[in-house]
C-alpha cells in the first residue's frame, strides 16, 4: 500500500508538511486518508483539530468554486465574513477581489476556484502562525491535486511565501511567473492591502493581465 509521501510524490506535489505532535487527526499524520476527494476533504476541514485555531472559528472555511477551474486563487485565511458564512472572501476585500476578476473577464465559480492558506479564522483578524500554516497545508496541496489548476494567482505574502517557500516580500515577488511543482503561480496584492493602498491597484492589474497572458499562452 502506497504511503501518503508516495502519492504525494508520484503526484509531484511535495513537499509535504508536517505536524509535529499534533493532538488527535492531523492532516500530516501518515496514519491519516493520503489523499482525499471533494467530499472527505469538505468533512475533514469541517472537523479538523490540527490547530489550535479550531477552537475560535465558528466554521472551516474550505474554498468555493468550479473545482475543475483553470484559476485557482489562494488568499490569506477566513476573516469574520467568511467565517460566519463559511465561503471565502465574502467581505470588502471579496468585493475587490470578484471587481479584479471581473477586470480579466472572470468571475467566482466560472474556471475559477478561491481558497485560502488557513482554512479557519485566526481570533481577531491576526497573521496566520507558521505551525497553522503547517498544519494547513496539506489540505491547499490536496485541492491543488484534485483542482489541477492551469494557473495559480498567490494573493499577498502568505500564500505568496507558503507556496514558494521564501521570505521575499509580494513587492519582490510579483511582476513575474514562478512556478509550484509545474504549474505557473503569479504573486500580487493581497485585496485586503489594495483597500488601504489605491496606488498599488494598477500593479496589481499589471499582475492579473500577466497571469491571464500566462495562461494564454500555454
Ligand atoms: N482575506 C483572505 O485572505 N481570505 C478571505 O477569505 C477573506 C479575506
Amino acid at each position: 500500500m502506497l504511503s501518503r509521501d508516495d502519492i504525494f510524490n508520484e503526484l509531484g506535489i511535495g513537499p509535504v508538511w508536517r505536524l509535529r505532535d499534533a493532538p488527535g487527526e492531523a492532516p500530516g499524520d501518515p496514519a491519516s486518508a493520503p489523499m482525499r476527494n471533494w467530499e472527505q476533504l469538505a468533512d475533514a476541514v469541517a472537523h479538523c483539530t490540527a490547530c489550535k485555531l479550531h477552537t475560535t472559528r465558528t466554521q472551516g472555511v474550505l474554498g468555493v468554486g468550479d473545482r475543475n477551474a483553470d484559476w485557482l486563487i489562494i488568499g490569506e485565511a477566513p476573516g469574520a465574513d467568511e467565517d460566519e458564512q463559511g465561503e471565502p472572501f465574502v467581505g470588502q476585500a471579496g468585493k475587490l477581489l470578484d471587481a479584479m476578476l471581473a477586470s480579466i473577464g472572470l468571475a467566482r465559480g466560472d474556471k475559477v476556484y478561491i481558497t485560502n492558506v488557513l482554512k479557519s479564522r485566526p481570533p481577531g483578524n491576526r497573521n496566520p502562525e507558521p505551525d497553522e500554516i503547517a498544519a494547513c497545508m496539506p489540505y491547499l496541496l490536496n485541492q491543488i491535486a484534485l483542482i489541477q489548476p492551469k494557473i495559480i494567482l498567490a494573493l499577498g505574502r502568505f500564500a505568496a511565501r507558503s507556496l514558494l517557500d521564501t521570505d521575499e516580500a509580494v513587492e519582490h515577488l510579483r511582476g513575474r511567473v514562478h512556478l509550484f511543482q509545474d504549474v505557473p503561480l503569479v504573486v500580487t496584492y493581497h485585496p485586503a492591502y489594495l483597500l488601504r493602498k489605491l496606488s498599488d491597484k494598477a500593479r496589481a492589474w499589471e499582475d492579473l493581465c500577466l497571469a491571464r497572458r500566462t495562461l494564454q499562452g500555454l
